[in-house]
């Protein structure tokens, strides 16, 4: 939740108001409680996003935004908004109230013990959730494997000193991980929903906040660098 939305919402307050500061502020990540959810399509894989571990998010425990410890599976916003896909902004409301998350059910903007006592605890990823069967879990780990996440934290601290040969690894690093998404969507027939679950955002968006920017050639992604 931003920090505005969770004072406003906090002042003097014993019970949830039904503001919707919380869902509008992001989607919450699952938990290994919340797997029914999944099991009986309450929650479908296609409204998912994965946070994998190393991706810059904000860590409301250590009140910043640093690398994630784990991988996160979580809620994904709405279009290109954070805003939970659930959230029901005329209604004001969770379109599935009575099979939230166990984040939602623990948040209290006002008392925020128990929600920060599950940040990166027993949350689920995504090989929790795909089966050992599915053709999709083998192409998961070889993601991970060929594309990692870069160091994002100390490449946004030594943004200006990263030398030639490491912004040309990291180029084909970009270009690596979108002709590995290209050729699976294609084979599995995979919307953007499912692959935003099975791969997580593509590194080049990674990069973006970072003022690193990818223009998308004939000849593949060129990074451009921020200027000195
Ligand atoms: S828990 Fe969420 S919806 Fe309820 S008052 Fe707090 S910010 Fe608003
Ligand atoms: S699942 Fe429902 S309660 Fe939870 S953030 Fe989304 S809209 Fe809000």
């Amino acid at each position: 939740m931003a920090e505005n939305a969770r004072e406003e919402a906090a002042a003097g307050q014993a019970a949830c108001r039904r503001c919707g500061a919380c869902c509008l502020s992001g989607g919450p990540a699952l938990h290994a409680a919340d797997l029914p959810l999944l099991d009986r399509g309450a929650i479908p894989r296609e409204h998912l996003i994965t946070v994998r571990r190393g991706e810059l998010a904000d860590n409301p425990v250590a009140g910043r935004v640093q690398a994630t410890r784990v991988e996160l599976v979580k809620i994904a916003g709405s279009g290109r908004e954070w805003r939970c896909f659930y959230y029901d902004e005329e209604g004001k409301g969770c379109r599935i109230y009575g099979q939230r998350p166990l984040a939602c059910e623990e948040l209290k903007c006002w008392d925020t013990a128990a929600i920060l006592a599950l940040v990166e605890k027993d949350v689920l990823s995504r090989l929790d959730i795909v089966g050992a069967d599915e053709p999709l879990r083998p192409l998961i780990v070889a993601h991970e494997d060929q594309c990692p996440v870069p160091d994002l934290q100390r490449l946004a601290a030594r943004l200006r000193e990263i030398d030639p040969a490491e912004r040309e690894a990291l180029q084909q690093l970009v270009a690596r991980d979108l002709a590995f998404r290209d050729r699976v969507v294609r084979q599995l027939g995979l919307t953007l929903g499912l692959e935003l679950f099975a791969f997580g955002r593509p590194i080049f968006q990674l990069l973006a906040p970072l003022g690193i920017r990818a223009a998308m050639t004939a000849a593949g992604p060129v990074l451009q660098w921020p200027e000195k």
